[in-house]
């Protein structure tokens, strides 16, 4: 039975996901690189709690037992009597790689050592480890406190304890999980990128303005954003590295990241956290 959830990484998802832990009623310890990006992100918990109260959707003091049952750290050790961990740092395997050995060598045993991954393989983070059976993909969508999918994905070394145990903390999130296997970008991110990816192109081509790409697809494939929209909201150095995996990974040229995402991350332009990606962003 969990009791205390570790995130590692305050960032978008990271303090989405510590947000609807702390909710459903978990202790959450929450672990970033610097106090900034914990201020950040214990901010943004903040706030969006505090719509819910402005909503009436929970009491002031609902919310403020919410957020005391959230601590931030910048020390791995914070993390040791962790019974759950989610890792939700930047989508690079190295990084995940040295958090993965980390959070084996510190942690208990019986804890289950869970991926935000979007599209690295859970199988190749699990083998960082020695106890490959209890590392499992947790994938969130987001944002984390909107959107009700979990997609789970079994490593090829997964047991299925830490599948029931994970299944279970799912649907206390008051999610849905879904089950995939272990492949790039699992289901959801090898069907969205490609179409993001087309849309770039669609825009790098001059086939149509920004607006007429999104409008096209929200008012004729009735999608709630436009693909261009709905990148910026990701971060398009997210998309960049999700592509790249799906590409060097699966050896298909269809996944080739368009030249324009990459000068735009180049620049700096990574959507709505920066305040410009296809579209520019008050902040
Ligand atoms: P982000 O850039 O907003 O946040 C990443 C955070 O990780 C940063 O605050 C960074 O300082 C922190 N970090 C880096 N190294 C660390 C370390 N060693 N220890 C602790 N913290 C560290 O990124 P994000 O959008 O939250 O994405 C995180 C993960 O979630 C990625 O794997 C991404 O693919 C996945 N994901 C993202 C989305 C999305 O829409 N953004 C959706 C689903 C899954």
């Amino acid at each position: 039975m969990e009791e205390t959830i570790g995130v590692v990484g305050a960032g978008t998802m990271g303090n989405g996901i510590a947000q609807v832990c702390a909710r459903a009623g978990y202790r959450v310890v929450m672990r970033d690189v610097e106090d900034e990006f914990l201020r950040r992100g214990l901010s943004s918990i903040d706030r969006s709690l505090q719509r819910d109260v402005d909503k009436q959707r929970l009491t002031g003091e609902a919310k403020r037992e919410i957020v005391s049952r959230v601590s931030a750290t910048t020390e791995m050790e914070g993390l040791r009597e962790a019974d759950f961990v989610v890792e939700a740092v930047n989508e690079n395997f190295q990084i995940k790689a040295e958090i993965f050995r980390a959070l084996d060598a510190l942690t208990r045993p019986e804890a289950i050592l869970a991926s935000n991954t979007s599209s690295i393989s859970i199988t190749k983070l699990a083998a960082q480890t020695r106890r490959p059976g209890k590392v499992i993909g947790m994938h969130f969508m987001n944002p984390v406190p909107v959107m009700k999918l979990v997609e789970i994905i079994r490593g090829i070394a997964t047991s299925d304890e830490t599948y029931e145990r994970t299944r279970s903390l799912t649907e206390k999130l008051d999610k849905v999980p879904l089950e995939c296997n272990d492949s790039p970008g699992f289901v959801s991110n090898r069907v969205l990128m490609p179409m993001i990816n087309e849309a770039i192109y669609a825009l790098y081509e001059s086939v149509a303005p920004r607006e007429s790409i999104d409008g096209i697809m929200k008012l004729g494939m009735n999608h709630p954003m436009g693909p261009l929209t709905l990148a910026d909201f990701i971060g398009l150095d997210v998309c960049l590295d999700i592509l790249n995996v799906l590409h060097t990974e699966l050896g298909d040229p269809k996944y080739r990241p368009c030249p324009l995402l990459k000068r735009y991350v180049d620049a700096g332009w990574l959507g709505r956290k920066t305040g410009r990606g296809f579209y520019e962003y008050e902040r």
